[in-house]
């Protein structure tokens, strides 16, 4: 049900592209923490020095070993409107809807000295738009506004008093924001497609010779993280303009 609500509310909002965190469970854990290790190893030194040399050690890792995806089964998209459900149609079959990402901190280490382990939730088959606008064509300009457009956690989190899906809902729309990938405010379409700036060969419409080659050109954020969708999507669009010279 709790999805239901979510993903109605994504679908109500255009022009940038992000997955959504809808913020995660959180419970105390008396695993080894980045933080504790950390705090056994004498000031950092021995781990610093081999992040330094090679990479490796405790600090060479990103908290999460594991990140796992998946289509929402069918038993809870039965429980998704109508209207949810077809907007979901826009992704092929296949497509991932939600990400989890599993790691054990050591924060708040004044309340919680044992480690808190985390779920965290990521929406990655979101469907809201958001909004940036510029106020020049100087990057150096503030935008006039940024406009996440996005419902934007202790159990430790959300609480053990809350448990009713109205009262998750509050939790989820207060704490809710998106994870840093931005994407496609140079969108990638059609040239009768109102959002559209560029071609499939990532060209500008109506601007000669403008080829727009990062994650602004994608035509949405794909699911999981955005780097290596970037990679590929400049290893096509290099190809294409090298194609053409
Ligand atoms: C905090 C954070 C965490 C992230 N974590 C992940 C992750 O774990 N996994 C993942 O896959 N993705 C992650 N991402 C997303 C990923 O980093 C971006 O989607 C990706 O880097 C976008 O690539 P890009 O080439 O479009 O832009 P960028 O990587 O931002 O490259 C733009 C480049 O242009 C340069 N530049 C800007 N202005 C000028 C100028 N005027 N002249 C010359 N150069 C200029 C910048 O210095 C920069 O090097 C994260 C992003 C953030 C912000």
């Amino acid at each position: 049900m709790i999805w239901q609500t979510t993903v109605t509310y994504l679908l109500t909002t255009h022009t940038w592209h992000d997955s959504v965190n809808i913020g995660g469970v959180s419970h105390n854990v008396s695993i080894s923490t980045i933080e504790s290790i950390l705090a056994a190893t004498a000031g950092h030194e021995a781990e610093r020095e081999k992040y330094l040399a090679n990479a490796t050690g405790v600090l060479g890792n990103i908290v999460s070993d594991v990140i796992p995806l998946e289509k929402l089964p069918a038993s809870y998209r039965a429980n998704f409107t109508a209207s949810t459900n077809e907007k979901l149609e826009m992704w092929p079959a296949d497509w991932l809807q939600v990400e989890f990402v599993p790691s054990a901190s050591g924060s708040p280490a004044e309340t919680n000295p044992s480690g808190v382990g985390d779920m965290g939730i990521l929406i990655v088959a979101a469907i809201s738009r958001s909004n940036v606008t510029i106020s020049s064509n100087n990057m150096s300009d503030a935008p006039v506004a940024i406009d996440p457009s996005i419902i934007s956690s202790p159990k430790i989190s959300p609480g053990a008093n809350i448990t009713s899906d109205v009262e998750l809902l509050e939790v989820i729309k207060t704490k809710i924001g998106g994870i840093h990938h931005a994407s496609a405010t140079c969108m990638m379409g059609a040239a009768n497609e109102s959002m559209a700036v560029v071609d499939s060969h990532g060209r500008a419409f109506g601007v000669e010779g403008l080829t727009v080659i990062d994650v602004s050109s994608l035509r949405f954020t794909p699911p999981g993280h955005t780097q290596a969708a970037t990679h590929c999507q400049a290893e096509k669009l290099v190809a294409d303009v090298m194609n053409e010279w």
